[in-house]
């Protein structure tokens, strides 16, 4: 039915370097699984400079681009789709502030970053976002429509 929410709705989801050295993946996917979203797609990956500069194409001309640039390829990053009802916007507020000296408490970088440039995840900032960059970062192939029980808020 139209009035039922769009539950295809898809962003990505990536534990930066630092998350996967400080070893924060399982905890960063266990707040989406509880939270009730499907993870539809996932990998571990070296970032090549060619792919990080399509990412974050509106901040190559910052001053802090090459920092980041070094942040983002020191190690692997493991990347995710994850789809559900609102999952952008929900995604960005379970993340919390671009600033972890900002971001609340009960926030991923509220609870474990105290450092912008250290700052464990990204995630999607829009619709047009989210598409863009699962594009970038997935094959359709790789991203993979399963169904469950139907219990409680599960998709
Ligand atoms: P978000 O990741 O919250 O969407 P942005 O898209 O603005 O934030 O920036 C992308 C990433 O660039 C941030 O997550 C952070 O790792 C880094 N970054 C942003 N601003 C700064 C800054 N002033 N100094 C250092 N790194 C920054
Ligand atoms: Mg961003």
């Amino acid at each position: 039915k139209s009035s039922l929410p769009d539950v295809r709705e898809r962003t990505l989801i990536a534990v930066k370097p630092d998350g996967v050295q400080r070893r924060l993946v399982g905890q960063i996917i266990h707040r989406f699984e509880q939270r009730g979203f499907k993870l539809v797609g996932l990998k571990m990956v070296q970032v090549s400079e060619d792919l990080l500069s399509q990412h974050y194409r509106e901040l190559r001309a910052k001053p802090f681009y090459p920092s980041l640039h070094h942040y983002m390829t020191s190690g692997p990053v493991v990347v995710m789709v994850w789809e559900g009802p609102n999952v952008v916007q929900t995604s960005r507020k379970m993340v919390g502030h671009t600033n972890p000296t900002e971001a609340q408490a009960g926030t991923v970088r509220g609870d474990f970053s105290v450092h912008v440039s250290r700052n464990v995840v990204h995630a999607s900032d829009s619709l047009e976002g989210a598409q863009r960059e699962i594009q970038l970062w997935f094959q359709g192939k790789d991203l993979l429509n399963w169904e469950c029980c139907n219990q409680g808020n599960m998709m």
